[in-house]
């Protein structure tokens, strides 16, 4: 019988865990197994395989019983999924639903998450931008939060080593505060965007107009073929999964690639309900997994644990990861963790016409969306009565219209033969927000979830600093708008409730000092050096960029830093 047990928990035993299997646990899943390391990823949702998992990738618009369109019953019952812009009949399947996994709003804030092998990464926008060092120093000269113990300086190299593995398409623009990457080529701005940058640029000298840089193979390097993926077809089908892998996602690349290493092992149906800390080894020694089919409740071990549930998620896993050292979650002396909480403030958006370019249109589709504005408010000084600044999406496109007038054969006639109309262009902000100990996630004290884990309660609001940046966004756009000549100009403010923008951040911050910050510059939990967060909890700011290739290039340089202090006996 003893024997047995033996048995049974050297089963049990990895060299590593990875817990999430999305963007950054695909990652430490492919960085620790080719290291060598015996790694089990552990995933609450189901398996989701390359291509074979994707039911709705290759299905004409008439396939689909309501035309891509989601019934309004099933709007009704998801009012949180709804209104993130991608969940459709195409892509419904990638949610969570509503009521399957409810959590607590103190205030209106949209979770939007994906719960499957490949989680976020196959749903995403795929915008990716490096931040620099106006970014990394951000808290420390405008006096909030707490000093990056990073700078760009530590993490540029890790940003080249994922763009070229992942495979990044982007010009290379020359811009100190949104530093060129190891770029595929970039995918053009059409004729009323280039249009657009010039009349910016030629005005103010300092507002940048370029191609958005996105995970797209636009032309594949051998290693994306050794992944098993192709060059982008131009679909604009990203969120039914590629089965060209054409854009990077945990499923077409980190994972697939990790599982060859023969070091992979992955368990679906896995929610990891808490680390497991030994006071007596004064380290973490595994991780407490629920089974989502069966509910048993088995024990995984490991030297090593990253944690990569996702930014709340990992929040929530860690609080709930309580021992006699430490009652209010693991690795929280100071009793930070769950605050600091920010986001991405997407709140307002602009559109205009352009009666001008008649002449040209646009020729296929742009996997990337268009443009991207870099920050251009408060760089280099402070100048506005706001702290930080936004970036802005771009995207101009011209539609097909029809004569709506006459009867019988004239409006037949007219229905037959669409027009092109005026270009549109339209623009969303994306703005940095300042994290407050008040906008902060806790765990309620009775309520839990069908496997026995508490609700999460989630209290964040915009600020004062939110609304007049989203204020400055629409009369600064609006005078850009202007000076191009555009014409119908019509902004929409208030336009999301916080974490519509899908970039939650922090909880679990890094920092310098144990006493402000639950991890240090490795990424490591001050007070349980062998667990490591690298997803959005990780994250002291926000800047105003994308956050997903941060989360990559910061879970390359951990698990780079964790196997040498594996192998060096320090852990
Ligand atoms: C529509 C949309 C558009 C987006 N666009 C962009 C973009 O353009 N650029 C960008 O940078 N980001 C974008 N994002 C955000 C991006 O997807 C996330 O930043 C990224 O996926 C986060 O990676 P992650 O590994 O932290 O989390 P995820 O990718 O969400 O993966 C976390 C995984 O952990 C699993 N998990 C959670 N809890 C547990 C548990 N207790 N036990 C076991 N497993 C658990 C989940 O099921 C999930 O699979 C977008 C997201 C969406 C939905």
């Amino acid at each position: 019988m003893s024997n047995l047990n033996i048995d049974s928990v050297k089963q049990r035993t990895f060299d590593a865990i990875v817990i999430g299997s999305g963007i950054s646990g695909g990652w430490a899943a492919k960085e620790l197994t080719e290291k060598g390391l015996k790694t089990l990823v552990l995933e609450r949702g189901r398996d989701v395989k390359h291509v074979v998992d994707y039911p709705t990738t290759n299905m004409y618009p008439y396939e689909f019983e309501h035309r891509g369109e989601l019934p309004i019953d099933v709007q009704k019952a998801n009012p949180v999924a709804n209104r993130c812009y991608a969940f459709k009949e195409d892509s419904a399947h990638f949610f969570v639903k509503d009521a399957e996994h409810p959590y607590i709003q103190e205030n209106p804030f949209d979770w939007i998450r994906g719960y499957q092998v490949g989680g976020k990464s196959l749903l995403w926008a795929r915008q990716t931008q490096r931040w620099s060092d106006f970014d990394f120093e951000g808290p420390a000269r405008d006096g909030f939060a707490v000093d990056w113990p990073i700078r760009y300086k530590d993490i540029a190299l890790w940003y080249s080593y994922v763009e070229k593995f992942a495979g990044i398409a982007g010009d290379k623009d020359g811009l100190s505060h949104l530093p060129d990457g190891e770029f595929l080529p970039g995918y053009p701005l059409n004729a009323v965007e280039d249009y657009f940058k010039k009349k910016v640029l030629d005005k103010y000298g300092n507002r940048h107009i370029i191609s958005a840089r996105c995970a797209h193979l636009s032309k594949p390097e051998p290693v994306h073929h050794q992944q098993g993926r192709a060059q982008c077809q131009n679909r604009r089908l990203c969120q039914r999964g590629c089965p060209f892998g054409g854009y990077f996602s945990s499923n077409s690349s980190t994972l697939p690639w990790a599982e060859r290493t023969g070091n992979l092992t992955l368990r679906p149906f896995s929610v990891v309900e808490s680390v497991i800390y030994d006071e007596q080894k004064g380290k973490a020694t595994g991780v407490r997994v629920i089974d989502t089919n069966t509910k048993e409740v088995i024990e995984y071990y490991a030297k090593i644990i990253f944690v990569n549930a996702s930014a709340l998620n990992t929040n929530l896993l860690l609080l709930n990861s309580t021992s006699s050292r430490f009652p209010n979650g693991l690795g929280n002396d100071n009793g930070l963790m769950g605050k600091y909480v920010a986001f991405h403030n997407y709140s307002a958006r602009i559109s205009a016409e352009y009666e001008g370019l008649q002449e040209f249109t646009t020729d296929g589709r742009n996997p990337a969306g268009g443009g991207y504005i870099p920050r251009f408010r408060n760089v280099l000084k402070q100048e506005t009565d706001f702290l930080r600044g936004y970036a802005a999406g771009l995207s101009g496109f011209r539609t097909l219209e029809r004569d709506l007038s006459g009867q019988g054969p004239q409006l037949k006639e007219n229905l037959l033969n669409p027009f092109l109309g005026p270009w549109h262009i339209s623009s969303h902000m994306m703005g940095e927000t300042i994290p407050k100990e008040s906008n902060y996630v806790s765990l309620d004290s009775t309520q839990k979830d069908t496997w026995g884990m508490p609700l999460l309660k989630v209290s964040v609001v915009y600020d004062e600093n939110d609304h007049k940046m989203s204020k400055d966004f629409v009369d600064q756009l609006t005078e850009m708008f202007t000076i191009a000549g555009f014409s119908n100009i019509q902004a929409q403010t208030n336009t999301r409730v916080p974490g519509n923008d899908i970039h939650e951040m922090g909880g679990v911050r890094m920092g310098h000092d144990p006493k402000t910050s639950l991890l240090n510059k490795w990424n490591q939990l001050h007070a349980c050096k062998n667990v490591f967060v690298t997803d959005g909890a990780c994250m002291t700011s926000t800047a105003s960029q994308n956050p997903s290739l941060t989360y990559m290039a910061l879970t390359a340089r951990a698990v780079d830093y964790a196997v040498k202090q594996v192998n060096n006996g320090q852990l």
